[in-house]
């Protein structure tokens, strides 16, 4: 099954609005097995949106419309539905009703203009929003369903729920788009790709057949495989046995299965092993720190985080003595060590990182161009320094440093596991 979105609004053709109705309808319509084959954002004009609408007629079995359904002139969403199906708009008093209460409710009377919002094309089922004036639409026109909602997410999100609950699921009986994600860190997306392609271009062909992307981000690479299947429970069974495959190829580099970033899966490992962690921030300014502590419970395993950018904060701060900068430079692994053992020492954890690299733009030589960092971590006995060498702009050499830092620890506790 086919379906199609319209977002409705001028605003979201300007560069301060996204439309992220879109996102939510997706994954709602996915969940039940429909594919989303179209979806564009369309001006707040009545003939633009009649001819969209008119053309995803042709080939769609639904249509969902959001936005423009407001009280005012320029919410011109009934109006198109009303000329493309020839349905003439009539007020439907129930809803005029309805408003009204809405409005006595907070001690205000309904202004006239809100009557716009109760034109119901003929034929149509009005649905009930429970967050606001505009109630919805739901149209059929030969096989394809048109179902209007309002724009604000607060009130589309619920009543589009309602609609797939009492509409749309129903008719798919139980099929469905089913998706798992395997997150991974540490290779690039060619060499995970060389690996896995000669297995999963088999899954193709298979009775439940499963397709897989390969998603590149900041450091790290994502594989999503989707599988189109007639339930769940088929779902489940080929896409366990798919993960299990991938999982027996890649091993560790995989770090998740069920969509949690980096810092939450290091997080569990420290928590669920007792051991608590500071770091010796340089060239990452804090940003460790800070995405550790985006998981909730953090201060389980975090004891603290030092930010030490001159070379005089890593003596101070750290305990880095000032001859191993002299000697080493303060980009080096001698440093990173030390600054790694020098707050572990000074916190008393169990764990100790030490980040200090050269972010650029300015800073590099031919020796340490831009985008070399020297990583220590420390795990109670056990020390791991690397020097990495990163490409991008500053964030993202900090961004790919963080990572590579909590990966480092991550290989460390796992293997400690065994
Ligand atoms: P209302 O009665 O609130 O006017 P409406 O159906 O006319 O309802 P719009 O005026 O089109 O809704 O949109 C109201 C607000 O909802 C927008 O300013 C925007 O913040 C949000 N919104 C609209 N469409 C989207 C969308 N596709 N994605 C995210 N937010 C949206
Ligand atoms: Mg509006």
């Amino acid at each position: 099954m086919n379906a199609c979105i319209l977002a409705v609004g001028s605003e979201m053709l300007t560069p301060f609005r996204v439309d992220t109705n879109s996102l939510t309808i997706t994954e709602r319509l996915n969940a039940i097995g429909y594919d989303v084959r179209l979806k564009a954002v369309v001006a707040d004009h009545v003939d633009e949106l009649a001819r969209v609408i008119d053309g995803a007629l042709t080939w769609a079995d639904l249509i969902v419309i959001t936005g423009g359904l407001g009280p005012t002139e320029d919410d011109i969403t009934r109006d198109a539905v009303a000329r493309v199906l020839d349905a003439p708009l009539a007020i439907d008093e129930r809803i005029v009703d309805r408003i009204k209460e809405r409005f006595a409710k907070r001690g205000l009377t309904m202004a006239a203009i809100n009557r716009r919002q109760a034109m119901v094309p003929r034929g149509a089922v009005v649905l009930e929003n429970a967050n606001g004036t505009a109630p919805g639409l739901w149209l059929e026109r030969g096989r394809t369903a048109i179902v209007l909602l309002p724009g604000p997410p607060r009130e589309m999100t619920p009543m589009f729920d309602a609609v797939v609950r009492e509409r749309l699921a129903p008719k798919m009986a139980g099929r469905g788009l089913f998706r798992r994600v395997l997150k991974i860190t540490g290779r690039s997306e060619s060499d995970v790709d060389a690996n896995v392609q000669p297995i999963y271009s088999r899954w193709t062909s298979q009775t439940v057949p499963i397709h897989t992307t390969i998603l590149a981000a900041l450091g790290q690479t994502e594989l999503h495989l989707t599988a189109h299947a007639p339930s769940r429970a088929d779902a489940e069974t080929v896409l366990e046995s798919a993960v299990g495959e991938l999982l027996e190829v890649l091993g560790s580099a995989v770090y998740c299965v069920d969509g949690r970033p980096l810092e939450a899966v290091v997080g569990a490992l420290l928590s669920d092993r007792g051991l608590t962690i500071a770091v010796a921030e340089s060239c990452t300014g804090g940003l460790l720190m800070s995405r550790l502590t985006d998981v909730a419970g953090s201060s389980r395993y975090v004891e603290r985080g030092v930010v030490c950018y001159s070379n005089r904060a890593k003596t101070e701060l750290a305990g880095v003595p000032e001859s191993l900068i002299a000697g080493h430079g303060a980009v080096s692994e001698p440093v990173a060590r030390a600054m790694a053992e020098g707050i572990r020492q000074r916190a008393g954890t169990n764990v100790g990182v030490g980040i200090t690299g050269i972010a650029g733009p300015g800073g590099g030589t031919p020796e340490k161009p831009v985008g070399t960092v020297a990583v220590a971590v420390i795990v109670d006995g056990e020390a791991r320094v690397r020097t990495f060498q990163f490409v991008g702009p500053r964030e993202m050499v900090k961004y790919q440093a963080a990572q590579a830092a909590m990966n480092m620890l991550r290989l460390i506790l796992l293997k400690s596991e065994t």
